[in-house]
């Protein structure tokens, strides 16, 4: 057995599929002071698990016993042109929630990397995917991925930002991918002019409480009515700030993953595609899809606010 480089963890990374991968140490956030006012200010508006998770998100070595490096990837997710919202929609879907549930594919291609690595000299690879403490952007930001971009989303000079982003804390002293010390935005504002509901309070700060995918996807509490008007038909998440940045209008390409394509439920024409549900209908259909967060009752609240609220029918 070889114990791993980092060029052969990125060629594996490769391999199984993901657009790009690097290697992060685990020292303490640049950005700890950052998040501690982003907090204070309420702008996690009613998450309160990431206050929970802030003390972890700060040391990163203390997200997993034993780890020293992260090994980071990118998976894209970006949809093709037909699968895209059409003028004929009556409501709208995020495009990472156009398949299957992230959380299960990209595990699953997570974990045959973690395996990869425990055969080639590591004794710990744990898995995460947007489901734990980890300070997901800042480590691939890091490890030379790209760039926190304005819209606060992860950019990548060779993908654009349709981007999941998914690491393996490893107790493998991998070398460090260079950080590549970019900020590409320049002098451009075209996200936070595009946001419907200016969620935006400075570049880099979103106030998550006004941001429909928090509104649409994570919020129990209904809609306040000055941000029900401003749905621009999403029903889930929202996909403004990144089909506006010209990093994605140049670089994004459909991805080549099956399970992350758009399914053909539900039907988008259809204003009551949730109404025709009951429980057990909706959870056949749609529990191994990111729409079983919200549930049936949320999803028919979504829809009906999107429909209602829609004031441009424009994809
Ligand atoms: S996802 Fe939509 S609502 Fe949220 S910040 Fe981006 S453009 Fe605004
Ligand atoms: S739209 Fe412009 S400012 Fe916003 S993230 Fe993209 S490049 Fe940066």
């Amino acid at each position: 057995m070889s114990v791993a480089t980092t060029a052969m963890v990125q060629a594996e990374a490769a391999r199984i599929g993901f657009g790009a991968g690097g290697v992060a140490t685990l020292d303490p956030s640049a950005r700890g002071e950052a998040l501690d006012a982003w907090l204070r200010r309420g702008y996690a508006a009613t998450m309160g698990y990431l206050p929970r998770q802030a003390r972890k998100r700060k040391q990163p070595a203390t997200i997993t016993r034993g780890a020293v490096r992260a090994v980071v990837v990118l998976e894209n997710y970006a949809p093709a042109p037909d699968e895209r919202p059409a003028p004929d929609d009556a409501f709208k879907v995020a495009a990472y929630a156009r398949g299957m549930d992230y959380h299960l594919v990209t595990h699953g291609r997570l974990h045959i990397l973690a395996e990869w690595l425990l055969a080639h000299g590591a004794s710990l690879a744990h898995v995460w995917v947007d489901d734990g403490p980890v300070p997901e952007r800042e480590l691939a930001e890091r490890a030379g991925l790209g760039w926190i971009g304005k819209n606060t989303m992860l950019i990548s000079p060779e993908h654009g930002s349709y981007t999941l982003i998914g690491s393996v804390f490893t107790d493998l002293a991998l070398e460090p991918t260079p950080s590549r010390d970019i900020d590409r935005c320049g002098t451009c504002t075209r996200c936070l002019e595009a946001c419907p509901t200016d969620a935006f309070v400075a570049p880099r700060v979103l106030d998550a409480g006004r941001c429909l995918s928090y509104l649409t996807i994570e919020a129990r509490h209904e809609m306040p009515p000055e941000l029900a008007t401003q749905t621009e038909g999403w029903a889930f998440g929202c996909d403004i700030c990144n089909d506006v940045c010209p990093w994605n209008l140049k670089f994004a390409a459909p991805t080549s993953v099956p399970d992350l394509q758009r399914r053909p439920v539900p039907d988008r024409r259809d204003p009551l595609a949730f109404e025709r549900l009951d429980e057990s209908s909706f959870r056949a259909q749609y529990a191994d899809t990111p729409l079983a967060r919200p549930g049936l009752d949320r999803m028919r609240r979504n829809v009906r606010l999107a429909t209602a609220g829609r004031s441009d029918r424009a994809p």
